[in-house]
């Protein structure tokens, strides 16, 4: 049972109980409007936090005490490869979920996260701004066309993240259906917000502890620039990242 379905049912039954007991009250409809206003409050929590696991079951931490780097919106070839120098550098391993399209007019860069041992989720071909609104039917398409895109190179993903991390009924059913996995985070790296790289480093850090699902995005010049500082820094205090065994296991131990 989805946290949903126990929202929906507690919610008719507290209409059921305000209309067979308190209908004659004069604070009726100010408790039927608390009632409806707390029900869409929870719901559409649901719908913006991927993380409530709501309306489906998703990963949102890690084995402790690694820490698992998490990149969205790639690849773009003025920032993912040396993004993945760095990785190398480091000896760290992520999974970047890519776009469809933009998987499509890099090839070699999907092929270079590959062959470095990082994994590859789906982020659906056209990343819509409006994924939540979708019919069951499109958001099929969005996840079945970028699979078409990485068939070219032989990569099969179970793993899938939805744009901005959207999720309802729709999308619930359509991952149930196709049988891929949903990977969230624990910690948004805000990498959209903080510009300085420095700035976002040290928020980097901070952020990295055990057990930590960050979100990153391959195609900001400033995740770019932060990532050498960070990774130095997070290995002096100690921080583990995870390898290619713990994504094995992130895939393996999902549902
Ligand atoms: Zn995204």
């Amino acid at each position: 049972m989805t946290k949903h379905t126990i929202n929906t049912l507690l919610f008719a039954l507290n209409v059921g109980v305000l209309v067979l007991f308190f209908r004659s009250s004069d604070h009726f409809f100010l408790f039927l409007f608390l009632a409806f206003g707390f029900f869409f409050l929870v719901l559409s929590a649901g719908v913006l936090f991927l993380r409530f696991n709501y309306f489906m079951k998703s990963i949102v931490t890690i084995d402790k005490p690694a820490v698992l780097l998490t990149f969205d919106d790639g690849p773009n070839p003025e920032t993912t490869p040396m993004i993945l120098d760095t990785l190398n550098k480091h000896d760290v391993k992520a999974i970047f979920f890519v776009i469809g399209k933009k998987a499509l007019a890099h090839p070699e860069i999907v092929q270079r996260m590959l062959h470095e041992g990082h994994r590859i989720g789906n982020h659906t071909f056209s990343h819509h701004p409006m994924f939540a609104l979708l019919s069951g039917k499109k958001v099929k398409n969005e996840i079945q066309q970028l699979q078409t895109v990485l068939d070219i190179h032989a990569i099969q993903t179970e793993l899938f993240r939805p744009p901005i991390g959207y999720s309802n009924p729709i999308i619930a059913r359509v991952v149930k259906d196709l049988g891929v996995k949903v990977i969230g985070w624990n910690q948004r790296s805000y990498d959209t917000v903080v510009k300085n790289p420095m700035k976002l480093a040290k928020r980097l850090v901070r952020l990295s502890k055990p057990g930590s699902i960050i979100l990153l995005h391959d195609n900001l010049v400033q995740s770019r620039d932060s990532l050498d500082s960070y990774l130095s820094k997070a290995k002096e205090k100690g921080i583990i990242f995870a390898n290619e065994q713990h994504l094995i296991r992130i895939t393996n131990e999902i549902n």
